[in-house]
């Protein structure tokens, strides 16, 4: 590069500059290069050296009392930097600057810097208003950075803890709800073990025994259908939506629990086949209906209705039961979510470990369908299923 290339590129970084001095520098310096990810000048090391860049970009670091390294600013060609080691005799680096891209740079030392700078006041007030510039940007956007980092850690901290919680009332439910089943179990096991139960009350006995177990394989099922179904690719075919819809009713009724239950069906008629998978769509109107039973009076009457709007299939489960408050609305499709959970109360009322929801959710948008909630406390629920057809 020549000098008046050189006189050129200094011009651009201290325009203040008058010619003689602007030569002077050019022959003082020295052109470098340096490769991509080195070191131009590390944080906490002497320098001597000014550097203004002729190509290539730069990033500049800072090192915060945590040992983390912020990026505070990035460099241009004719930007200059390392000014501070010139003006502050034995000062460190404050900053490390590194290539971003190969660099070209003009290097100029200590001693004819300062020569020049002794007849140039205006110089030296350039480089420490650009010092103090520096300076204060570095300082903002480390401190800025630390605030995100500390509102990040904070967030982190109130997740865990929610994650907590639930995590502890999912125990207490699970524990619950196994205890209950296994305390009976275990209650009748004893009796038939000592020969107390025999004869007609036998088969009685056996009876609450195997509804027992199958309510807590039933509920091991739901575990698992809710850690899999990430993991599982569902399998889609034509469905019969009525013979979809008698078969789900029928399932609720044979659950001892709900055998009593009144479930009405309201159909369209030549409703058009679904392409879906059945399984999951079996299990996804199952929650649905099994809670409109569930947090219903024990008469009170479930309505299903099934009907086509537009490309829509949907299928609705109206009940006159407990309701949902609205700002409980949109959590109850999240695991583990129970109203029961959240209104702390001490009595449980209702059966359920709050995963039949967040299963129904998952596979219905798996069918790219919604799952929507209209419901006023004390009056009754309608949960929709929409599928598109
Ligand atoms: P579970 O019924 O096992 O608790 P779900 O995921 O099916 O779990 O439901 C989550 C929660 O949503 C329930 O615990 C209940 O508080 C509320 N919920 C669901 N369906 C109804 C309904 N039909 N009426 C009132 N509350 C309901």
């Amino acid at each position: 590069m020549t000098i008046t290339e050189r006189k050129q590129i200094l011009k651009h970084a201290f325009p203040r500059l008058d010619d003689d001095a602007l030569h002077t520098l050019a022959t003082a310096a020295r052109q470098e290069t340096y490769p991509t990810g080195e070191v131009l000048c590390a944080q906490g090391e002497p320098g001597q050296t000014l550097y203004v860049l002729i190509a290539g970009k730069t990033a500049v670091y800072v090192e915060t009392d945590e040992g983390n390294n912020v990026m505070v600013n990035t460099g241009q060609p004719h930007d200059y930097f390392g000014e501070m080691a010139l003006l502050v005799e034995g000062t460190v680096r404050s900053a490390t600057i590194r290539a971003q891209t190969d660099c070209t740079v003009l290097a100029i030392d200590r001693k004819p810097f300062l020569q020049i700078a002794d007849q140039n006041p205006a110089l030296l007030r350039h480089l420490a208003v650009q010092l103090t510039d520096h300076l204060r940007n570095n300082d903002r956007l480390v401190i800025h950075e630390l605030r995100q980092k500390n509102r990040a850690i904070k967030q982190t901290y109130a997740d865990l803890a929610a994650q907590e919680q639930m995590r502890r009332e999912f125990v207490t439910t699970l524990s619950h709800e196994l205890r209950t089943p296994l305390t009976s179990i275990q209650g009748y096991l004893q009796l038939i073990n000592k020969g107390m139960i025999q004869g007609e009350s036998l088969p009685v006995a056996l009876d609450s025994v195997t509804r027992n177990v199958e309510k807590m394989v039933a509920m091991t099922n739901n575990l698992l259908v809710l850690y899999e179904m990430q993991l599982t690719t569902l399998e889609f075919s034509q469905i019969t939506i009525a013979d979809l819809v008698v078969k789900v009713v029928r399932q609720v009724h044979d659950t001892p629990d709900y055998a009593h239950a009144t479930i009405s069906l309201e159909m369209g008629a030549q409703l058009p086949k679904l392409y879906g998978d059945e399984a999951g769509l079996t299990l996804a109107l199952h929650a649905l209906i099994e809670n409109g039973v569930k947090f219903s009076p024990y008469d009170a009457a479930v309505r299903v209705r099934v009907q086509q709007v537009g490309q829509e299939i949907r299928l609705e489960v109206i009940d006159k039961g407990i309701g949902i408050p609205a700002e409980e609305q949109t959590h109850i499709f999240e695991p583990f979510y129970r109203l029961e959970h959240s209104q702390k109360s001490e009595v449980k009322l209702f059966a359920g470990i709050g995963i039949g929801l967040s299963i129904a959710k998952f596979i219905v948008e798996r069918h790219n369908g919604r799952i929507e909630v209209t419901s006023t406390p004390n009056e009754g629920s309608t949960f929709t299923i929409c599928l598109p057809l």
